[in-house]
């Protein structure tokens, strides 16, 4: 068991070697930290920034067990860790933040529309089903239209799919793969939200201002922050960050989608036991942004304060977007950040910039 708070030198763990395993690094070594990174890929954004690279599958225990014995905490820039790897990292003797409930529930959507009940977060109404027929019930029951989406490892809109007629669930249910699903009420939104927030060893927690996000195909293509909201629906999201981390015993930064309703209430959408993407607009909206807080906390560091002390437009760079660099450098109010990633495949998240204006 390490001693907390860990001194400058010590070696953060990292599994998963994407952008945001780049930025940790990045904010990471800014903090006289050394990174060791788990990563397939032999070639990848982060692992051309760390101190340390082991290549290996996120289950490989060998792989795992070097992570272990090079970091004092571990940590993780994609939620579907597997489990056994949380426990295996566990075993080793590392110390392993956000821990194996936090991944647990934010891994199945279904287990976590129900820890979010369970903690006075509201969501849609939801239903589980396991088959066909209990596909069509669900609808049934939750109403049309309705959002059917696989309980596991879906993201960026995939594994989802609209249900419109009752007669049509069964269909959809086996189009989905044929593994268990949510069914979930359509929430009539007027705007997406963010919030991200971060709690501490000790408990503290610490709320950024939100931004407000648009999609575009399922994936996040600009936040605005912070977002223009009502001093109570603030105070909302305040609460439900609070008692999401709280509930969780959670360690770390954690991003929470929320959907507003024309009444300005909140429901939660899904929460990201990690840093997200938008929570990039704190890079250079923020004194301390979400990646050094993530390094922050779980080092157990005091957390940095999280006003905002700039307006930022955040755009992401799909695919080959991200060949505007030049234009886009020239820009005087815009931050350019790439990820060093080697192929522009459409849609791909390469970079993104943040565009600056005054509060
Ligand atoms: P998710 O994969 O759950 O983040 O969903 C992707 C996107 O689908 C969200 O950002 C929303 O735009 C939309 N969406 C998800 N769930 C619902 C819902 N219950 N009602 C309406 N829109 C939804």
């Amino acid at each position: 068991m390490p001693q907390f708070p860990l001194p400058p030198g010590s070696t953060i763990g990292v599994l998963g070697g994407g952008q945001l395993g780049r930025m940790l690094a990045e904010a990471a070594s800014r903090l006289g930290f050394d990174v060791a990174v788990l990563e397939r890929e032999a070639d990848s954004p982060a692992g051309r920034v760390c101190a340390r690279l082991i290549v290996a599958a996120y289950d490989d225990g060998e792989g795992l067990r070097a992570l272990a014995e090079a970091a004092d905490v571990v940590t993780f820039e994609f939620e579907n860790v597997p489990a056994a790897s949380v426990a295996q990292l566990a075993q080793f003797g590392a110390e392993v933040a956000p821990g194996a409930r936090a991944l647990a529930v934010a891994q199945d959507r279904f287990d976590e529309k129900t820890f979010l009940n369970a903690n006075g977060c509201p969501t849609v109404a939801f239903a589980a089903a396991s088959t066909a027929a209990e596909a069509i019930d669900a609808v049934a029951r939750i109403g049309v239209p309705a959002l059917m989406k696989t309980r596991r490892e879906g993201y960026d809109g995939k594994g989802q799919s609209w249900v419109k007629d009752v007669a049509d669930a069964g269909r959809i249910f086996e189009a989905l793969g044929g593994a268990r699903v949510i069914v979930e009420a359509a929430a009539p939104f007027v705007r997406e939200l963010s919030v991200i927030a971060a709690r501490g060893r000790d408990g503290e927690v610490a709320v950024y201002p939100l931004g407000e996000n648009q999609h575009e195909n399922g994936v996040l293509r600009r936040t605005s922050a912070p977002a223009d909201i009502s001093p109570p629906t603030a105070a909302e999201a305040e609460r439900i960050a609070a008692r999401i981390l709280d509930g969780l015993d959670y360690v770390g930064v954690i991003g929470v989608e929320l959907f507003e309703m024309a009444d300005g209430s909140l429901l939660v959408n899904e929460i990201a036991p990690r840093v997200h993407n938008t929570g990039h607009w704190t890079q250079d909206g923020c004194q301390v942004d979400q990646f050094e807080q993530h390094i922050r906390a779980v080092a157990g560091w005091p957390l940095g304060p999280t006003d905002a002390i700039a307006r930022i437009e955040m755009l992401n760079l799909l695919g080959d977007e991200a060949g505007a660099w030049r234009s886009l450098a020239a820009e005087p109010a815009t931050r350019v950040h790439l990820y060093g990633k080697r192929a522009a495949k459409p849609g791909r998240k390469m970079g993104h910039v943040n565009r600056v204006r005054p509060l």
